[in-house]
């Protein structure tokens, strides 16, 4: 048994109420093949999951009071897939482990190219998607499904970004060892994945919930963005690990910026990159950026390509491990594919057309294709862009150059624009976008539970807010400047917008009392600053040394989420699908009378049940 499947089932953190943590979504193998054997009650059968292979048709089963799944074959096959059992009846069980999902999907694909059980990169998804951040998997998934299913629109539908909100290795958190990720505004760093979920883990959930609720019967194709994936800088040692954890990601974001933090560009960069760059890759950039009629000049060139280059090599020594790790796993060319993304927008300042267009350049002369390009365009997370014109104008800019490049254009920090700011983009770009989107969704649940009748969805959701002002007033008064600006900046905005005084920070009771003079709402800033911390916060503490904790205490409190009612995760998936047919609306990926007619279903919806039995179709 692999360690992290020992320990999750020795502290009984068990994939009923805490998964995607370990890469198998089985535990326990011979306590359900013991149950499966004997025919015991307490196993479902996915009846709509059911898919065809050349060795015979599959369905997942699950044990429900665990969570442990299976598959079963209705053929006598034992070595098809790893660790079969035959069954009286003629079939053969396997257990849902990772290494079973990665021969399945050559399985699915050999027989039906166009089968969408995986993750791809097909159809449209290069040009137009909505990538959608999925923090609380499980319970995140049948909404994007069912709203990709009711707008018929395929869709980013699994986005994290990895090592930094998931778990890269499994093994390297039960050692301890994961690396920390400053928080600036919380004056501390947090442990790395601090949503608990291990990328492989949540790789193989995303799929198996496509299949719970038949939605790869409807033929719409979807990906898995593996989200701003560090190249070069301290990630250098791990980079093998962070290929492989990535495996059944159909789209990679490449992210430059560790390399380029620790680049330092030479006085004479114009010597330098005569030195280090190849002449004929710059002849062919030169080129190439004229040809978009863009004017090169020579210094700013010359102090980009010092600064960039060094981190352009490791991208395509990265790129090439990427393609050959699927290129050994996957038999197919639809298995094979995918998608990249180039994040520029953490390259200081505003990116500028000729920025864009020479990295989209020296891609292509790399031999990568770059389906979508994130330039910076000053946005700030959560918040609206508060110029349309502006936008308007950025954006056409950077249009005018990604086209030429077959380039679509990734919008980064994506959440909690507004509409309008949704139908610049779209308009500008005819739809050829991305939206990023995440930490919206860690709101919704919020609204979800603050709105649900439900006790131990209300108990939940006053600990959380608890959580996040003990965390505002301790902020309040740090002795770490960045923190207390942040802290107080939060704190000042849910008062004023509750017509509140904001002369609040003699001291710390006098916060507090403020604060707590207001009625609890998932609306306050400082609550939708602070909230995702307390998903894996130990006892739901909101002490810095509790935040991202990988340990039964850290797990435990993850776990009070994945066990809400029925009626908050109703409420969570209507509010998710609700802000998904918002963004297709107004991007312009869906037509409005779709949309309307799309929320017109979702609002009658009075059963979570009722919602899933409808993604089949
Ligand atoms: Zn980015």
């Amino acid at each position: 048994m692999s360690a992290i499947n020992a320990f999750l089932l020795k502290n009984n953190l068990r994939i009923a109420t805490n998964p995607c943590v370990s890469p198998d979504f089985c535990l326990d193998w011979s306590a359900l093949a013991g149950k499966l054997k004997s025919g015991a009650a307490g196993v479902k059968v996915y009846e709509k999951s059911r898919f065809a292979t050349a060795a015979g048709d599959f369905v997942l089963l699950e044990d429900t009071s665990t969570g442990d799944c299976a598959w079963k074959l209705a053929a006598r096959n034992t070595t098809v897939l790893a660790d079969g059992e035959a069954l009286g009846d003629g079939s053969t069980v396997f257990p849902a482990t990772f290494a079973n999902l990665l021969k399945l999907k050559n399985l699915a694909q050999e027989k039906n190219p166009a089968s969408t059980i995986f993750p791809t990169a097909a159809e449209k998804l290069g040009q137009s998607t909505l990538g959608l951040g999925a923090r609380f998997t499980t319970l995140h998934w049948p909404a994007t499904e069912w709203a990709m299913s009711a707008l018929s629109l395929g869709m980013t539908a699994n986005q994290n970004s990895i090592p930094r909100e998931l778990v890269y290795d499994v093994d390297v958190m039960l050692a301890g060892k994961l690396d920390t990720v400053p928080f600036p505004f919380i004056g501390t760093n947090v442990p790395e994945g601090h949503q608990g979920q291990s990328v492989e883990g949540m790789s193989h959930g995303c799929v198996l919930s496509k299949l719970k609720n038949g939605f790869h019967r409807r033929g719409i194709a979807w990906s898995f963005n593996a989200d701003h994936q560090p190249i070069g800088g301290k990630f250098d040692n791990r980079e093998d690990a962070l290929v492989t954890g990535c495996v059944l990601a159909s789209y990679i974001t490449f992210d430059l910026s560790p390399e380029l933090a620790q680049t330092k560009v030479a006085d004479d960069a114009g010597a330098w990159v005569k030195a280090n760059v190849p002449a004929d890759l710059i002849a062919k950039v030169k080129a190439r950026v004229a040809s978009v009629g863009l004017t090169i000049n020579e210094a700013d060139f010359a102090k980009l390509l010092a600064y960039v280059w060094p981190s352009l090599q490791k991208m395509k020594r990265r790129e090439e491990k990427y393609a050959a790790a699927r290129a050994k796993l996957f038999t197919t060319d639809v298995g094979r594919a995918y998608l990249r993304e180039l994040s520029i927008d953490e390259l200081p300042g505003l990116t500028t057309p000729e920025t864009t267009a020479i990295m989209l350049s020296l891609c292509e002369a790399l031999g990568m294709r770059i389906h979508f390009v994130a330039p910076a365009f000053g946005f700030q997370k959560n918040m609206p862009f508060p110029d349309n014109a502006q936008l308007r104008a950025l954006a056409e800019k950077q249009w005018a150059v990604c086209k030429q490049f077959g380039a679509s254009i990734g919008f980064h920090s994506g959440s909690g624009k507004s509409a309008e700011n949704y139908q610049v983009m779209g308009q500008v770009t005819g739809g050829r976008l991305e939206i990023k989107t995440s930490g919206r969704y860690t709101y919704e649940m919020g609204r979800a539970l603050f709105a649900s009748k439900n006790a131990a969805d209300q108990a939940l959701w006053r600990d959380w807010y608890k959580f996040t002002l003990d965390l505002a007033v301790l902020g309040a008064f740090s002795a770490d400047a960045t923190e207390q600006k942040m802290a107080r900046v939060f704190i000042t905005d849910a008062l004023s917008k509750s017509g509140k005084g904001t002369d609040v920070f003699a001291n710390p009771t006098a916060t507090r009392a403020a604060l707590e003079s207001l009625s609890p709402s998932p609306e306050h800033m400082f609550w939708f600053e602070y909230n995702f911390l307390h998903v894996l916060a130990a006892g739901g503490r909101a002490e810095k040394s509790a935040l991202g904790d990988h340990t039964p205490a850290g797990y435990q409190q993850r776990a009070r989420f994945y066990t809400i009612s029925d009626e908050g995760r109703l409420n969570f998936a209507k509010n998710v699908a609700t802000y998904i047919v918002f963004l297709a609306e107004n991007t312009g990926l869906a037509n409005a009378p779709t949309c309307a007619a799309t929320r017109k279903l979702l609002e009658r919806y009075t059963t979570l049940a009722e919602m899933l039995n409808d993604i089949s179709k």
